[in-house]
């Protein structure tokens, strides 16, 4: 029976990249892999025949030659002992424990974890971006040992289990596997006298205050990442970093829209009718609005560039004001007279008792103005 093209066993074509070949074969490896196929002879073949194919394609001499001679050109026809093959530990790193041996931790410094944090602002800190500080529980490097973990004028030595590669190897089935060592935890190294400070683990957690810049337009859902302020690394690794999750609280007047801001404002029926200049509490300042006459309640007046500012400093969105006919509450026999004339006017159907209430008007403008300051 003649051999399979390499190509076709890792499923690529003949110009897949380094990256694509990879992947596929990290698929395949998966697929196929004997621990989950367990006494199935033909998933292992196919484990066996895409390991011997990756062996070849990922070597760029060796898939050179493969292309111009075929199988004679790379020894295919003496066969392939996988056992000897090194690319388990590149395909699987980053995967986890799937295995037992693919999250095998190298013996070297980690990068710390990253942290979150979630922030929850006023919608007027939203607006115009407020600067604020923030207390955070987390694992910094120990000063008393640096981080090492080791107690003053003491050094860890290699681990004697692993001899200091933080890895087990053995045999199992037809390849080699690599644990990570149960005694130094894959650090590779053991601490024979650890620093009282921190019980050896080279971190301590502490309450650490930081400030945190909020840029203006930002809003629910979006976060700043603060680099290198999560959790120390160990063994020397680089921190992580910190992210911090914005909840920007609901406004009593405004409702944000992406960048435009929604409000309604409650007028008297006479300012609608005859028209008027209006004021609304806007984000940096109060907007004037023209009613024209005769203006419907409902109607929606759209200020170019009056909403919220862009989180990106492009700009800003609009702010839309709705207007809404009120009618009040209470009227001096004085008002009611004038209606009643008004009234007789009118068309029956249309009729709207109503009067401009000024103490009304100030009560709802006043409220919004407290809120801005
Ligand atoms: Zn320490
Ligand atoms: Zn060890």
């Amino acid at each position: 029976m003649s051999k399979r093209d390499y190509y076709e066993i890792l499923e690529v074509s003949r110009t897949a990249s380094d990256q694509e070949i990879k992947s596929s074969y990290r698929k395949l490896a998966l697929k196929y892999h004997p621990d989950r196929n367990q006494g199935d002879k033909k998933a292992e073949e196919r484990f066996k025949e895409a390991a011997e194919a990756y062996a070849i394609l990922s070597d760029g001499d060796k898939r050179t030659r493969y292309d111009r001679f075929g199988h004679a050109g790379v020894g295919g026809a003496q066969g392939f002992d996988p056992s000897q093959f090194t690319g388990f530990e590149d395909i699987f790193s980053g995967l986890g424990d799937i295995f037992g041996f693919g999250g095998a931790r190298r013996a070297g410094p980690q990068r710390g974890a990253d942290l979150r944090y979630d922030l929850e602002i006023k919608f007027e800190q939203s607006a115009r971006g407020v600067e604020t500080s923030i207390q955070i529980p987390r694992h910094e490097a120990c000063d008393t040992c640096k981080g090492i973990g080791a107690a003053p004028g003491t050094s860890p030595s290699p681990c004697p289990q692993c001899r200091g590669t933080g890895q087990l190897r053995y045999q199992q089935g037809f390849f080699t596997v690599a644990r990570t060592c149960g005694q130094c935890r894959g650090a590779g190294k053991v601490i024979a006298k650890p620093c009282q400070a921190c019980r050896g683990a080279g971190t301590i957690e502490q309450m650490r205050k930081l400030t945190v810049k909020i840029p203006a337009g930002i809003a629910t859902g979006q976060r700043l990442r603060l680099a290198g302020e999560g959790e120390a690394g160990t063994l020397g690794g680089p921190p992580g970093d910190l992210y911090v999750v914005i909840f920007v609280r609901e406004h009593e007047f405004f409702q944000r829209d992406g960048n435009d801001l929604h409000c309604t404002v409650p007028l008297a029926f006479t300012t609608l009718a005859l028209g008027g200049e209006i004021t609304v509490p806007g984000i940096d300042a109060e907007q004037t609005v023209k009613i024209p006459e005769s203006t419907q309640t409902g109607t929606t007046f759209r200020l170019r560039g009056k909403g919220m500012p862009d989180v990106s400093g492009r700009g800003h969105g609009d702010l839309l004001v709705t207007v809404q006919a009120m009618t009040p509450k209470k009227l001096t026999k004085e008002q009611k007279k004038l209606l009643e004339q008004l009234a007789a006017t009118l068309p029956e159907q249309a009729v709207t008792p109503s009067a401009r209430d000024e103490d009304e008007d100030r009560g709802i403008f006043g409220k919004v103005k407290d809120i801005f300051g």
